[in-house]
């Protein structure tokens, strides 16, 4: 077949997918849908990427993770017992045809539990270093595009106040528009905020709003106080399971407190295992690697007239969900008067908005 018919031909049937790119990015999308888990749409993009690539055991991995989440089995085994045939030295796909086995075997004998099995976490951890290994393999610069801004608190949720009755809820969203502003004037750049005006979102809601908007990086904006109110400067804070310090903590935890105003989120009562839910708590770790990396590029930005209080670590309800790499800006004490006077200066808020462009993407 003529090369210029085939492609129209597979632009008809696949009206989504732009040309131009490799097998590699395709297989990127697919994975970012399995993410999202829109797996039909990871199917498709992931097929594509071996349309182009077929010699490639990740992406064959990528697809039977795609045919498995959505409940294909028979489709699932083809493409994992492909990626093993391909290399027999992909112990995760070998062992999900394990897992498929044995669950069509178990299946009439036992209930299926929540629990993943042995060979399920074994699997779960091999994925994970296939994907470090795949990602130093490309040597994948970290591309930030699509940037989630978040103004902490809002509404009924004033946040930290100040001396003087400044509220940290208004200072962090005059920070965010403007934030947003210099960024929408750079073309490289789309930008989202997770609230616009004066009003509360839940925390597990404004890591959601990144994921659909499928931000390559979550920012967010708030002020930190104190009982001491001589202390003074700022910090930069990324997620991770144990606090860094004693005073990482007690941040996260002045931050996390309105979770008990946020309802709970329904959890899934089905008895199928959720293998998405268990691979994004690995992937998460290589997130919050890379915001680990950005805390530090930005902090090192952070000079006079703010103090810098250097990258903190702490597990944060509002960082944790994000499926990107995510960053906490403790920007100033509202507690002390003078960093209370100089956040309410549109100057000085420019300030800190500049600081932010130059440490994170180089304006
Ligand atoms: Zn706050």
């Amino acid at each position: 077949m003529n090369f210029t018919i085939f492609f129209i031909l597979l632009s008809c049937v696949f009206p989504m997918i732009s040309f131009g790119e490799n097998a590699f990015d395709y297989a990127l999308k697919g994975q970012d849908s399995i993410q999202q888990k829109n797996f039909n749409q990871a199917i498709i993009e992931l097929e594509h990427a071996l349309r182009l690539d077929n010699r490639n055991n990740w992406i064959f991995g990528l697809l039977g993770r795609a045919y498995y989440s959505s409940g294909n089995m028979e489709k699932a085994l083809t493409a994992f017992r492909q990626a093993v045939n391909l290399d027999d030295s992909d112990t995760y796909s070998r062992m999900m045809i394990d897992i498929i086995r044995q669950k069509s075997l178990s299946r009439s004998i036992k209930k299926q539990s929540k629990e993943p099995t042995h060979l399920e976490k074994q699997a779960i951890h091999e994925q994970k270093l296939i994907l470090e290994k795949l990602q130093a393999s490309q040597e994948l610069g970290y591309q930030i595009k699509r940037i989630v801004i978040d103004p902490g608190h809002g509404g009924f949720d004033s946040g930290a106040v100040g001396p003087s009755g400044i509220q940290e809820k208004n200072i962090v969203l005059e920070l965010a528009l403007l934030l947003k502003k210099i960024l929408d004037q750079k073309k490289n750049y789309k930008t989202f905020l997770t609230r616009t005006s004066d009003y509360y979102v839940p925390l597990s809601e404004r890591t959601t709003i990144a994921n659909q908007y499928q931000a390559d990086l979550f920012i967010s904006l708030h002020i930190n106080a104190s009982p001491n109110n001589s202390t003074t400067g700022c910090s930069t804070f990324y997620c991770a399971e144990k606090a860094s310090s004693e005073s990482a903590q007690q941040v996260a935890e002045s931050e996390n407190a309105v979770i008990q105003f946020d309802s709970e989120k329904s959890q899934s009562l089905n008895n199928k295992i959720d293998i998405e839910e268990i691979l994004f708590f690995f992937e998460r770790k290589l997130y919050w690697k890379t915001s680990a990396h950005l805390a530090e590029k930005f902090q090192k930005q952070f000079q006079h007239p703010l103090k810098n209080l250097g990258v903190h670590s702490a597990n944060f309800y509002v960082l944790k969900n994000a499926k990107m790499p995510a960053v906490l800006f403790e920007t100033g004490f509202i507690s002390n008067a003078t960093e209370e006077s100089l956040l309410k200066q549109t100057q000085f808020q420019l300030y800190i908005v500049t600081v932010i462009c130059q440490g994170l993407f180089r304006l």
